[in-house]
């Protein structure tokens, strides 16, 4: 069975392990002597993270308490599987970095940076206090996992409708804060009853999420892709004013109608009508939304398998 915890400052590896610690310190505690004090610390930590589940507050108050104990410039919590990586302070030449593991189960790693060279004695330290942050980072990290499932879509993997509601929210206040643009594109698959009815449901299937990865190979890493409900997506465009938008609306457009779909080797032809809006200074978030999907209307009453954009409101 894998340590615990995994402690990698260069080339040199050593191994401690949380459970073993908290089993001491509990004893400890019991017999009422002193820990040493980077356990002290740990178990004071342990209570303060215990508070809050939101991995980011988690990180956060670790960092502030560390900084108490030892003296660091950047700390870096990074966990791929979740997309995770949240950084507090500047990155320095000297890192120490921690993997860590809890029940054969990774939990991500940490890494302390600073201008000089971090001594033993403050590496011991930090692998004591580090006792204090795993099992709050487990409980943190299947938190945050409950969230995702709760807003992705199982069938594409792209957000769904609740996602799309919180993310609309947060762009909307982003663009309005930094005086950016902030453009919405709604795309709606043409006469996709018929797909099924002609190929089945399960070919249908097939056609939404071929459809899904064709848009996410055209939009920016920064653009977000969502399905909205059905056959009809939504796609976040920040940083993308009114012209930017209708220019990828019609790319989409075009490469969706270029794309072969198949159904057991069947072609199975596919288009899509886009409805184009960008945030204008009297948009609320509902207001955005509804001139988005007017636009669709009018791809759809205009003979689908086009673009069109919502007309400025001033
Ligand atoms: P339009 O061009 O006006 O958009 O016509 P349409 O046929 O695409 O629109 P309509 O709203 O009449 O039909 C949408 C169909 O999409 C009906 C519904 O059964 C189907 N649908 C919705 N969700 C799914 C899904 O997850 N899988 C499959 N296979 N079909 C779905
Ligand atoms: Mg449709
Ligand atoms: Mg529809």
């Amino acid at each position: 069975m894998a340590p615990p915890l995994i402690r990698d400052p260069g080339n040199h590896y050593t191994r401690i392990n949380p459970e073993t610690v908290v089993m001491a310190l509990q004893a400890t505690t019991a017999r009422t002597e002193t820990p040493s004090p980077g356990l002290a610390a740990a178990m004071r930590v342990n209570s303060i993270l215990q508070t809050t589940l939101d991995i980011h507050t988690v990180i956060r108050l670790f960092a502030n308490e560390l900084s108490d104990l030892v003296n660091y410039g950047g700390l870096q919590y990074r966990n791929p599987a979740y997309s995770l990586e949240i950084n507090h302070g500047k990155n320095a030449r000297h890192s120490c970095s921690y993997r860590l593991v809890v029940h054969e189960e990774a939990l991500g790693e940490l890494t302390l940076s600073r201008r000089r060279k971090f001594t033993d004695a403050e590496m011991h330290l930090c692998e004591d206090f580090l006792c204090g942050l795993v099992y709050p980072l487990r409980n943190a990290l299947l938190y945050l996992s409950a969230v995702q499932a709760a807003h992705r879509d199982p069938l594409t993997g792209v957000g769904n409708r609740a996602a799309f509601d919180l993310a609309i929210g947060r762009e909307v206040e982003m663009a309005r804060r930094h005086g950016t643009p902030l453009s919405l594109l709604i795309l709606d698959i043409d006469r996709f009853k018929a797909i099924n009815d002609t190929h089945g449901h399960l070919a249908g299937d097939d056609v939404i999420k071929a459809f899904t990865a064709v848009v996410d190979g055209v939009i920016r890493k920064t653009d977000i892709l969502f399905r909205y409900g059905g056959e009809e997506f939504a796609v976040l465009l920040s940083n993308t004013a009114r012209h930017g938008a209708e220019l990828l609306a019609e790319r989409i457009r075009r490469r969706i109608e270029r794309s072969p779909f198949e159904s057991s080797q069947d072609r199975v032809p596919v288009t899509a009508s886009i409805g184009v809006a960008n945030l204008e200074p009297t948009d609320s978030t509902t207001s955005l939304f509804e001139k988005t999907d007017q636009a669709l209307y009018r791809a759809k009453h205009e003979g689908r398998n086009c673009v069109r954009v919502a007309p400025l409101s001033c």
